[in-house]
């Protein structure tokens, strides 16, 4: 059975280095479905600067012509932190056979053991690395021995096991990060060609990066 591929974040905003590397990634592992599901409460960073409902929006947007993207809205609609291990035990029961391929940077792999209990997401998914410019991969310490025990360079290994495969995969380095954008963003610059039209017209519709009293 094809994965289903999970890309968690906060796309505050959404923007390019996001969108290709889920695309690479939807063909290269062969997934039957991609989702991005947007944290309401990320639980180990600071409250994201646009509120929930435009994040949304923006990914919604994003994705909208592109078959096989599919956006997730359960983390906003839960109440408290949206922790990916809650996120994963709904989705395994409700495909109980289907592998899961849980996609994250190499910036975000390397914090993963501050995840809320993060062994329990290798019994529930596989984890997919995104090589992003600028990190390597751990050749020691806690990720690198879970990359000896677990690590796989097969795509084929993630459709024949449901979960517990580590996956790095090189994807096209694109330096592009949220937080480079909101600086951006915030200090009046225009924020075209880094992310879609339909997501710079809604930040600039709705005013979601201005200071919350003039909005
Ligand atoms: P911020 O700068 O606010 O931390 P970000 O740009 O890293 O944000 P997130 O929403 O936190 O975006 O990231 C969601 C996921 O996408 C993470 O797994 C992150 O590693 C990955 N990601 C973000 N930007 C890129 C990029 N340019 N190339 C590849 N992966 C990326």
């Amino acid at each position: 059975m094809s994965p289903l591929g999970i890309l968690g974040g906060t796309f505050d905003p959404i923007h390019f280095g996001h969108l290709r590397t889920a695309f690479e990634l939807l063909q290269a592992l062969r997934l039957a479905e991609l989702r991005l599901v947007p944290a309401g409460n990320p639980p180990h960073r600071d409250t994201p600067l646009c509120d929930a409902e435009h994040r949304l929006a923006m990914v919604r947007a994003a994705i909208a012509d592109q078959p096989g993207f599919v956006v997730d809205d359960r983390e906003i609609r839960r109440e408290g932190p949206s922790y990916t291990v809650l996120t994963l035990r709904e989705l395994r029961d409700e495909a109980p056979a289907r592998p899961i391929c849980l996609l994250v940077g190499m910036d975000a792999f390397l914090g993963l053991p501050q995840w809320h209990e993060w062994r329990e997401l290798l019994e529930l998914a596989h984890v997919v690395v995104a090589h992003r410019p600028g990190w390597t991969a751990p050749r020691d310490g806690t990720l690198g021995e879970l990359l000896a025990a677990r690590g796989t360079s097969h795509v084929q290994d993630l459709h024949e096991s449901v979960a517990g495969r580590v996956h790095v995969r090189p994807v096209t380095p694109l330096e592009i990060s949220s937080t480079g954008l909101r600086e951006l963003i915030v200090a009046g610059e225009d924020p075209r060609y880094l992310l879609p039209d339909a997501v710079r017209a809604i930040i600039h519709d709705t005013g979601c990066y201005r200071p919350r009293a003039t909005r």
